[in-house]
């Protein structure tokens, strides 16, 4: 039995690799690889696959992070309500546009920010809130939209686990003023080096975020303000365009696979499962199928399961606000932390094998067991 990844891209390059090497080959042959026009032309086709207005194509999730809270008008001194219970970056790109990240905690059924504990961490300075749709699952977006509303906040979605779900019929990324994508290889649409994208219906929020993308200008060397390099390239560009099309296939194929999980691994005792997709009105599309592992055993099944040639990732090992750059002593999340204790998560890409699978189900189920 071969070692089974927690990932794997191997068979989707395998099944488009003549289209890939067709496209890479065409932008060598154009000689064109900053701002052309496959730049241009995945924007275009983002946009009406999200059903947005703009789409602003970067060279990271971070920087559209970054440049969505610098253009909704956030900086020194505001404070931006997030989630503990995510990537670094999510609070990184806050602490970096000078602003102060302010943690709530999260539904331990979920892993999403609990929208029930906005309200009491909203303070005069606060300006944004900043929901993630954790392991791919859209967060609360109706109670965060609405106590956005009532205390004039901004909206900026971290949609860098959750390309193509939806929220209520529209796509996660769209219900904010600003969503921010990844395209980091392991994500759900992923380019094959590092790429990021800014979704937003507002014109004004787009062509901030294209000046801040080429060096704060709109019109060469006359720059306006301090920006950034943060172009996506014409190669991952092409990549990402021939990818595009399969994206509903492969969340489609994601979330088979986790159904498949929730099915035979129900029952064993000291697991708990994600809730059903439809949990909370919410859609998931299983970026990570993510489970808890009770009584203290995860840390010893991690290694038991590794010994047997399945690799596992813990996401995330440490909450965000327990990490030394935010430790504040007074901070207390205590869903967050626990979770951080007890998740593990499994195997999963879209053409995973039911074998592989099965193999995966029976290494619990024997561990799990005894
Ligand atoms: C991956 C990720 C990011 C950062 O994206 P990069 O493209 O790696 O910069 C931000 N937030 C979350 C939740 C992520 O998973």
């Amino acid at each position: 039995m071969g070692k089974i990844p927690v990932f794997s891209l191997q068979s989707e390059i395998e099944s488009l690799k003549s289209k890939l090497m067709d496209s890479i080959e065409n932008v060598l042959l154009s000689g064109h690889f900053i701002m052309g026009e496959n730049v241009r032309a995945f924007e275009e086709e983002v946009s009406a696959y999200l059903g947005v207005k703009y789409a602003v194509a970067l060279n990271s999730g971070t920087d559209a992070l970054i440049i969505a809270l610098k253009a909704v008008g956030i900086g020194e001194g505001d404070e931006v309500i997030t989630t503990p219970f995510t990537f670094f970056a999510t609070a990184e790109a806050i602490h970096q546009v000078g602003a102060k990240a302010v943690f709530v905690d999260i539904d331990p059924r979920t892993f999403n920010m609990n929208p029930s504990l906005i309200e009491q961490a909203i303070t005069p300075r606060t300006k944004a809130i900043l929901p993630v749709h954790i392991f791919g699952r859209t967060a609360e977006m109706d109670e965060i939209l609405a106590m956005a509303r009532s205390y004039r906040l901004k909206v900026i979605e971290d949609v860098a686990q959750a390309f193509g779900a939806e929220y209520k019929g529209k796509k996660a990324g769209t219900l904010g003023a600003a969503g921010c994508f990844s395209f980091f290889p392991t994500k759900n649409l992923g380019a094959y080096g590092d790429g990021g994208l800014i979704a937003t219906d507002d014109e004004e929020i787009a062509e901030y975020s294209r000046m801040l993308r080429i060096h704060g200008s709109k019109k060469k060397y006359h720059n306006e303000t301090f920006g950034y390099n943060s172009r996506l390239d014409e190669l991952q560009a092409a990549i990402l365009r021939v990818k595009l099309p399969y994206i509903d296939q492969w969340n489609n194929q994601r979330i088979q696979i986790a159904n498949n999980y929730n099915e035979w691994l129900a029952g064993i005792p000291g697991i708990v499962l994600p809730e059903s997709a439809d949990f909370h009105r919410s859609s998931h599309v299983f970026h990570q199928y993510t489970i808890r592992i009770l009584d203290g055993k995860r840390d010893r099944l991690q290694k038991n399961l590794a010994d047997q040639g399945i690799d596992t990732m813990i996401y995330y090992p440490i909450p965000v606000h327990r990490l030394p750059v935010f430790q504040d002593d007074s901070i207390s999340l205590p869903i967050a932390e626990q979770a951080s204790s007890e998740v593990i998560s499994l195997p999963i890409w879209p053409q995973m094998e039911t074998e592989t699978q099965k193999t995966v189900v029976k290494a619990l189920e024997s561990l799990l067991k005894i």
